[in-house]
């Protein structure tokens, strides 16, 4: 007992730091696969969920981070109809917790809810039930409460003493935990405050689940909450907060990233041609960026696709009525398409959504907004579209953060990536000290996985490199501050400035438009360009000017003969993204793999291992 080990769980993959926990041993493991079985109707368990069920049936402290429709709800909800007295659950979202108490009712397991605007009436019976189940009268099993009105209710917390003082509070559980940390991306006030409760209930079991959850939030929450350290792996330490996270790995989910024409009506004909194709009919959901602009989009797509596809609205300026609506009519089939703000998201219980199709702002954004898909198991797609341009928008849109400028390149880098699988990718972006990048094998059918033979073409990009830089450096002599589209345009001989005698020495690049954006946004990613924030009272806006660091004032250093002639320095590579028609076209002429794809075969499909 208390000895930790790391083990491979039955090929369910990789998990962070494992503890015996994974046992059928416990007293109670016949009677939790039975109440799994019966009250659940599931066969058997998934990624972590054994070994958390077993920690928290042991009482400990945990931190168990589960991908997006992982099921971490059952981590929490099977143990509590097998304790004594009840479970209190965080939830950040009324659809959220409303979700979860429809199928705990279904399941004949005794679930209530708070959460501000309740009816005085309803309020007073659902205390009347806590009351009986704090005197062992009653059996509410779960209790779920949002952040917001456990820190305004005394009420409620009066309560909760209540239950703690007689033995029948189970434990707490802290859904979407992240939201605690202000490093994280949805931070929410309310989550602070819930440092009380380890202060004021010292001896209840704290639970706290995550799909997302880097070092530092991690830090973070357990700092906050109140809770040890982790305990380490292979130690005998049973006072620490046991840490369980399962693979990011979802091996139904297939991403790619599609690069976005800057006309709109191509964008759409893309997508309805893509749904049309792929998915005619089936579920799925499109994030737009703004609430006009998923007005839009779903309005295009459905004239566009005369009829064909069925698209509703869903953002948080809609009608409480018509949201629920709309939530039937998806869940029935009677919409097919959902074009939504980020606000459609927490809580979506949908198994069979076949495909999240999007723009987004961070790394973790298309994470966990494309996890909505496929959570029945059977394959589905996540699309990204973007243009590397509009990543700046996003900046322009309101005063943003260092922090978020971070985040903007990040996703920058992982939407130029051409290479590395996306799955390992974002394997690093949440890494946790138990993974190492090179342990990650390639999912084998992500977009860059999957890319043809000559869909990538490297090309030396020394002079055109210099060139821009060149053009910057005369731009930032004038005092003229520059965009990077702007930039790209002047290096491309296009604007009013490119006249002055100085730029027109430099001469323009020899690339086309998408591929000057894409070599602008590589050489600030690489630092040769340098970041300007710019902020007025409505907007940020971001410019490029040459970089400072030694490598960027020695590349632009060198004179116009270094450059052509390749005498001095190195030569600076690039790959690009060889547009999709062209590719199938070089193909299927005999075109051989370019150098840049040719070093990795893609393996072959992974087998599922965890389906059921
Ligand atoms: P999360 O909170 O991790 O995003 P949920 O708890 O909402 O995920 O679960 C997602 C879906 O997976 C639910 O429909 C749930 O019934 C289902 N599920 C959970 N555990 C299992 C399991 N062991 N086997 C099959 N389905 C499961
Ligand atoms: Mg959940």
């Amino acid at each position: 007992q208390g000895q930790l080990q790391n083990i491979d769980q039955k090929g369910n993959g990789r998990l962070g730091v494992i503890t015996n926990y994974l046992s059928d041993k416990f007293e109670w493991a016949a009677e939790l696969v039975n109440k799994l079985n019966v009250v659940f109707g599931i066969d058997s368990f998934r990624l972590v969920q054994e070994g958390v069920c077993n920690a928290n049936m042991s009482g400990r402290d945990i931190v168990c981070v589960m991908p997006t429709g992982g099921g971490k709800s059952l981590t929490y909800q099977l143990p509590a109809i097998k304790s004594i007295g009840c479970t209190i659950v965080i939830s950040p979202l009324i659809s959220l917790i409303r979700d979860q108490i429809l199928h705990l009712r279904e399941s004949n397991v005794e679930a209530v809810m708070l959460m501000s605007g309740i009816a005085q009436d309803e309020m007073r019976s659902i205390m009347r039930r806590l009351d009986e189940t704090a005197t062992g009268k009653g059996g509410v099993k779960l209790c779920y409460v949002t952040p917001e009105r456990l820190s305004k209710s005394d009420n409620f917390m009066f309560m909760v003493q209540k239950l703690a003082k007689n033995g029948r509070l189970a434990r707490f559980v802290i859904d979407e935990a992240h939201c605690i940390s202000q490093q994280g991306h949805d931070f929410r006030t309310d989550y602070k405050k819930l440092s009380m409760l380890r202060q004021q209930f010292p001896k209840i079991p704290i639970l706290a689940l995550s799909a997302t959850c880097s070092q530092k939030v991690l830090e973070d929450l357990l700092q906050i909450l109140g809770l040890k350290p982790i305990t380490p792996g292979r130690s005998a330490n049973l006072n620490g907060t046991v840490y369980f996270s399962s693979p990011l790995y979802r091996e139904n989910l297939n991403y790619k990233v599609v690069e976005k024409s800057s006309v709109r009506a191509e964008v759409i004909r893309h997508m309805v041609e893509y749904i049309l194709e792929h998915h005619p009919n089936a579920s799925g959901i499109i994030y737009c960026l703004s609430r006009r602009d998923s007005e839009a989009v779903a309005k295009d797509i459905q004239v566009r696709s005369e009829g064909k596809i069925r698209t509703g609205v869903y953002h948080s300026g809609i009608p409480d009525p018509v949201k629920e609506k709309l939530h039937e009519d998806w869940r029935s089939g009677a919409i097919k398409v959902v074009c939504a703000t980020i606000a459609f998201g927490l809580g979506i219980d949908k198994a069979d959504v076949r495909f999240v199709m999007h723009h987004s702002k961070s790394v973790q954004n298309y994470y966990q907004e494309s996890g909505r898909a496929g959570r029945d198991g059977k394959d589905a797609d996540c699309i990204l579209y973007y243009r590397s341009m509009d990543a700046f928008r996003y900046n322009e849109l309101k005063q943003e953060s260092k922090q978020s400028h971070q985040q903007i390149h990040e996703m920058l880098r992982f939407l130029q990536d051409t290479n590395e699988c996306r799955n390992v990718l974002f394997a690093k972006h949440f890494a946790l000290s138990a993974w190492s990048a090179d342990e990650l094998a390639r999912c084998g059918h992500c977009d860059n996985c999957t890319r043809a033979p000559g869909a990538v073409e490297e090309r030396d990009i020394t002079v055109d490199a210099w060139r821009v830089l060149r053009i910057s450096q005369a731009l930032k002599r004038a005092d003229e501050n520059v965009t990077a589209q702007k930039l790209s345009d002047c290096a491309r001989g296009v604007g009013a400035e490119v006249k002055k005698p100085e730029m027109a020495a430099v001469g323009k690049v020899s690339l086309s438009k998408q591929d000057t954006e894409a070599l602008v946004i590589h050489l600030m990613l690489e630092q040769y360009l340098t970041v300007k924030l710019h902020r007025t009272a409505h907007k940020t806006v971001t410019y490029l000017e040459p970089g400072k660091a030694d490598h960027a004032t020695a590349f632009m250093n060198r004179s116009q003969a270094q450059v052509d002639e390749a005498r001095t320095g190195a030569r600076m590579m690039y790959a690009f993204l060889i547009p999709e028609k062209k590719v199938k076209t070089k193909a299927s002429a005999g075109g051989g793999p370019s150098p840049a794809s040719g070093n990795t075969t893609p393996p072959p499909r992974r087998k599922k291992s965890n389906a059921k």
